[in-house]
């Protein structure tokens, strides 16, 4: 009896520079219900409806990143959990961890839907959740995300812990906001086993450009930290760019995401894709590819994994946030909740 044809497994994606790629971050829509000053701007344009992938090409997407090689898939946006049917997708890529092929799905949200979520988020396997949250003060929140849903964004963080979900906190550095604070977001993260990670503004969409002033540099936050904590250096790494530090007298983890003064990229191992199939392989550059085209053009594979293993051995070698390292810079026209941070 002749056995069935085993799909020919891949070697997996490395890029020109040696990194191997096993890291995928999905933006499933540029929609948010929060307009965080940083990120969208009250006069935000969204990506047009037709050119959004559905949920099944979606799928198809991971499922073919995943046979190439990708063993990390990380959910976000806009806000992923404001997707319809985003349970039924997660369900679905599931099948990828069940099978071993995938060590991971998490996600990074705002957190507005995890008091209703967390439960079923939990029960498809979703061990651990990044959340962002720029400050403790209601009156804050309201001023930085334009809604005042700093409550129902407590109540969905306290849900997710009881719902067993391992949390990460991300906090965007912004001067004369929120850098009176991070001693108390320390603080509260630690007592509820939460690592929290402080993340220097990255100028994308233009936005940043209005408002330079927020910029903060992260090793001022840490020489601050420093003069009530004892931060040892931690050789904890999460997969992603964050340095970290173990707070002596909290046990806990405090990470720094410093893109604009130390760069990272030397070890980057991921690359995003928008909710449209657009595939960028550095969150700082504008190169991008679109695999929508081949997607909706063709059942057959063949093209698509083409057009991805190709965009890969381009990838860029670094970022071009700060100063420019090439003579043909331009700055990063897209905002951040198109591919998600
Ligand atoms: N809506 C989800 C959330 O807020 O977590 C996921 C998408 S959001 C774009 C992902 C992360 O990017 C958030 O932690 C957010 O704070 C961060 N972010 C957005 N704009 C940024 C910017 N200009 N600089 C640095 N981080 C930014
Ligand atoms: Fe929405 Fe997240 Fe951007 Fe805030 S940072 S506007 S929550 S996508």
């Amino acid at each position: 009896m002749t056995s069935p044809r085993k799909k020919p497994r891949s070697q997996g994606m490395t890029d020109s520079f040696g990194r191997k790629i096993d890291y995928l971050r999905l933006s499933v829509t540029d929609r948010c219900d929060f307009r965080c000053f940083y990120c969208m701007g009250e006069n935000v344009t969204f990506l047009p409806k037709p050119e959004v992938l559905s949920l099944e090409e979606l799928d198809r997407l991971c499922s073919l990143f995943v046979d190439q090689g990708v063993r990390k898939l990380r959910l976000t946006g806009g806000e992923p959990l404001v997707r319809r049917g985003i349970l039924t997708l997660i369900s679905s890529l599931s099948r990828h961890l069940e099978s071993g092929r995938l060590r991971e799905i998490t996600l990074t949200t705002n957190g507005s839907q995890l008091a209703q979520m967390a439960t079923a988020l939990a029960n498809l396997g979703v061990v651990r959740i990044n959340v962002s949250l720029d400050t403790l003060r209601a009156d804050r929140f309201t001023q930085i995300t334009g809604k005042p849903r700093f409550a129902q964004v407590m109540e969905g963080i306290e849900t997710a812990l009881k719902a067993g979900i391992r949390l990460k906190v991300n906090t965007v550095a912004l001067k004369g906001v929120n850098d009176d604070e991070f001693d108390d977001l320390l603080r509260f993260c630690h007592e509820r086993q939460m690592d929290l990670t402080i993340i220097e503004t990255m100028p994308m969409g233009g936005l940043l450009y209005d408002r330079p002033g927020v910029y903060l540099p992260l090793d001022t936050i840490r020489e601050q930290l420093a003069e009530s904590w004892s931060l040892i250096p931690s050789p904890h790494h999460s997969g992603g760019p964050a340095s970290y530090f173990t707070v002596a007298e909290t046990g806990g983890r405090i990470g720094f995401i410093a893109p604009m003064t130390h760069n990272f990229c030397d070890s980057c191992n991921r690359v995003r894709l928008s909710c449209t199939g657009i595939l960028y392989t550095c969150l700082g550059r504008n190169d991008a590819t679109n695999l929508r085209i081949p997607l909706r053009t063709s059942q057959n594979n063949r093209q698509l994994i083409k057009a991805i293993r190709d965009a890969i051995a381009h990838k860029p070698q670094g970022h071009d946030f700060g100063i420019s390292r090439d003579a043909n810079h331009t700055p990063v026209e897209r905002h951040m909740s198109v591919t998600g941070g």
